[in-house]
């Protein structure tokens, strides 16, 4: 078992190390197959034996074999938190549940850190969500949850942009916000959405309070949502998911 889980965990750092290379080309309009992966500082190519998802960060301490220039933190961290969804899932779901809660969360993933970025959310990440979740609400017959948790979400979100646009005349999320939580009422069902978008507000909230404090940022700047709803999303299904109705 032990033995499984050390495997699970590995394949999951690999896919982790995959998702990095879309979090940096697909905004970029690159390739995510060609070329091989390269150092953005000296632009030589990393070798596989050098491109070994987080020990090479370990080993290298870092930096680059080459040319020394600093390897940002975001690689391993993100091989590390698909080890764990992969370690995690296969450890608490059923197979089918499992191969449903990592497509996902991967995906979620490339989503959160490229909208922190850049600000937006490919469009055709939204799209490999929503086929992902058709597929499984299908398969597992599962559509009062997915229709209920859609309606859910974008009702309570739709409600927020309505008041907020009346009392300040501002629009608080972009519409690539209020399609991602209609995808992530679809995954979460409708209680799980609602307590969700609750979470992820507070979340941006205090991030936003933060940054205010430590001068990042200014008062009128704003703040990428998608993180925030994406990190509350996936700790509210990991902590329960018997309340995903
Ligand atoms: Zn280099």
């Amino acid at each position: 078992m032990l033995i499984v889980g050390i495997f699970t965990f590995i394949f999951g750092c690999i896919f982790g190390s995959f998702y990095n290379v879309i979090i940096y080309r697909l905004p970029h309009h690159q390739s995510i197959i060609f070329p091989g992966s390269h150092c953005p500082y000296c632009k030589k190519e990393i070798p596989f034996y050098r491109n070994i998802p987080l020990i090479t960060y370990i080993l290298q301490v870092g930096r680059c074999h080459q040319c020394k220039g600093k390897i940002s933190l975001q690689y391993p961290i993100i091989e590390l938190i698909t080890g764990i969804f992969w370690l995690w899932s296969f450890n608490q779901y059923n197979i089918s549940h499992a191969v449903y809660f990592i497509l996902i969360t991967g995906i979620l993933t490339c989503i959160a850190m490229i909208d922190f970025d850049q600000m937006e959310i490919p469009i055709i990440l939204m799209l490999l969500v929503l086929v992902i979740e058709i597929f499984f609400t299908i398969y597992n017959n599962d559509y009062y949850h997915s229709l209920y948790g859609a309606l859910a979400g974008i009702g309570y979100l739709g409600a927020v942009f309505m008041v907020t646009w009346v009392l300040f005349k501002k629009q608080p999320a972009g519409f690539g916000d209020l399609i991602l939580v209609l995808l992530l009422g679809i995954w979460l069902g409708p209680i799980s959405i609602l307590i969700t978008i609750f979470l992820s507000a507070l979340l941006t909230v205090i991030a936003w309070g933060i940054l205010i404090f430590l001068q990042k940022i200014n008062h009128n700047d704003r703040m990428p949502f998608a993180p925030s709803l994406i990190i509350s999303a996936i700790s509210i299904y990991m902590i329960n998911p018997a309340i995903s109705f």
